[in-house]
């Protein structure tokens, strides 16, 4: 094999180099631990540019270190697109992951094959899904989602603040048919437990100067066009002219077109949204025939109100349909702490609103927003059924494993690694603690858990997870732990020389 390489590339083979590949796994694993549960440590992190955050959030963690080597890259790849898509379980999902790795690792090293560990994993996995679900509860009550809620927010929270902002992930989450038709608007004054949901959409944009600030049942056009003819290009127009007459008959002609294009598009519409600029002269036109004009809508924005308000984004004008352009039930300019909104109410698809997040600085603002958004992804694609927190389910589950193969065993150690770091970081006798839930699992309260010093029922204290979320987590965690102990070989090719300078 070494003789088809090129001269200088090496090849490292089988457990040596699987063993040395795996360590930047499981050193992230490692490092992430400290962080789990609602008594999780912070980790001080310095970005790229050299400012200090603290946080405890294995999402925001991960999006700052520095992978040290390909496993630890792929690990923190595959954790940061599932916190970003599901919206929780990224250190539960990191620590698994790395713990099934260091078992195999373990069994590696006493001489089995990574082929027969995979199949067992394999199949101790389809075993603990089924006892997941086995365990898994129905939602029946509002109580019930309101506590699925709080386990997926951040533990920086006070207990009113997470009380307000479970609430409103809640009723976002019955609210909202698609994540993507809720609009988060972050204001960065006030308590966290005075941020609410109002419905229809808000959108910081201003109206042309003049222009009226409110309208029943107005017609919306959404466009994307250029409105400048306003300044004559003299470098960038074909015309040439010799005299300052000509260069007026020119700007008149111009002036002409654009009146033109507006009596087009309000023939169609009571309030246009460009996302392009709208200068003076259109938007004075605009305003002469009783139309609102917003003009520089971003681009999320436009987005929003033409999904909302069922309007589609034109760039002509020349044969505008009915279903083109978009309504609601009533148009409004809202000031909310000194910055200027355009509010549509009564929109057409029932299934978008407004989050209003309010914190009184920047960071907690941005964590409330974070953990809200996280929060609703969760309930909103929660099946109404959950499991019990605080480890419990990793317990019930590593206790019911039959465990037939070593490798069938180890999966087990590795789910209860999960109940074990909980109790850990919970800082009072861990060992005191697992053994007092595995006691409790084996008499059949399988709802025992890490609370916040003691082992405890979590059904008593509230503490529910989402089984989808929990069997997404688990088979992501199998799946990458797989990827990684397929690998039996690294290549490297040989550092490029470095010329001389
Ligand atoms: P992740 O990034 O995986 O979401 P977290 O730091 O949020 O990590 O910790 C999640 C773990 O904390 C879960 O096992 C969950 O059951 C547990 N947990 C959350 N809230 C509580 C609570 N109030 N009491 C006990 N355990 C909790
Ligand atoms: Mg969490």
């Amino acid at each position: 094999m070494s003789e088809l390489l090129k001269v200088g590339v090496s090849e490292e083979k089988s457990d040596e180099a699987r063993t040395s590949f795996l360590v930047g796994a499981v050193a992230v694993s490692n490092m992430i631990k400290s962080t789990l549960g609602p008594r999780g440590m912070l980790k001080l992190l310095y970005t790229e540019t050299g400012e200090p955050i603290l946080s405890n959030d294995g999402a925001t963690i991960l999006k700052h270190i520095a992978p040290n080597g390909p496993s630890a890259k792929i690990l923190i790849d595959s954790a940061k697109e599932h916190g970003e898509k599901e919206g929780d379980g990224t250190t539960t999902l990191t620590v698994l992951t790395g713990e099934l790795l260091q078992e195999a690792d373990r069994l590696i090293f006493k001489g089995a094959h990574p082929s027969k560990i995979i199949r067992s994993y394999r199949k101790a996995h389809e075993e603990a899904m089924r006892i997941l679900r086995e365990i898994g509860e129905k939602c029946r009550t509002e109580e019930e989602k309101l506590s699925l809620a709080k386990s997926t927010l951040s533990s920086k929270f006070s207990p009113v603040e997470l009380e307000s902002l479970a609430k409103l992930a809640v009723a976002v989450s019955e609210k909202a048919t698609d994540i993507e038709m809720v609009n988060f608007v972050k204001i960065a004054e006030g308590e966290v437990s005075s941020s609410y949901v109002e419905e229809g959409i808000l959108l910081e944009c201003d109206i042309g100067p003049g222009q009226k600030t409110e309208m029943d049942s107005p017609r919306v056009l959404v466009v994307n066009t250029a409105m400048d003819t306003d300044k004559v290009k003299i470098f960038g127009a074909k015309a040439s002219v010799t005299s300052p007459k000509e260069l007026e008959e020119l700007e008149n002609a111009e002036r002409k077109k654009m009146a033109k294009k507006v009596e087009e598009i309000a023939a169609h519409a009571d309030i246009i949204i460009n996302r392009q600029i709208i200068y003076d002269y259109p938007t004075q036109e605009f305003t002469k025939r009783g139309k609102i004009s917003i003009e520089r809508a971003d681009f999320s924005g436009i987005e929003m109100v033409s999904k909302v308000l069922n309007a589609k984004v034109l760039s002509t004008f020349d044969n505008v349909q009915k279903e083109d352009v978009g309504e609601c039930g009533r148009f409004e300019r809202v000031k909310i702490s000194n910055r200027v909104f355009s509010r549509f109410l009564g929109v057409p698809n029932k299934g978008a609103c407004t989050v209003v997040v309010k914190g009184p600085s920047k960071e907690i603002l941005e964590e409330a927003a974070r953990s809200l958004v996280g929060a609703v992804k969760v309930l909103m694609n929660t099946s109404e059924e959950y499991v019990y927190g605080g480890g419990s389910a990793e317990a019930a589950v590593a206790l019911r494993l039959k465990g037939e193969t070593e490798g069938e065993r180890a999966y087990g150690r590795a789910l209860l690694e999960v109940t074990r770091t909980l109790a850990e970081n919970a800082g009072h006798s861990p060992d005191g603690i697992l053994d007092e839930i595995m006691r409790r699992h084996r008499e059949g309260q399988h709802t025992y858990g890490v609370g916040i010093d003691e082992a405890s029922c979590m059904r008593e204290k509230n503490v529910r997870e989402s089984l989808r979320l929990k069997e997404i987590i688990w088979t992501k965690a199998s799946e990458t732990a797989e990827m990684l102990l397929r690998c039996d070989g690294i290549i490297r090719h040989k550092p490029r020389e470095r010329l001389r300078e």
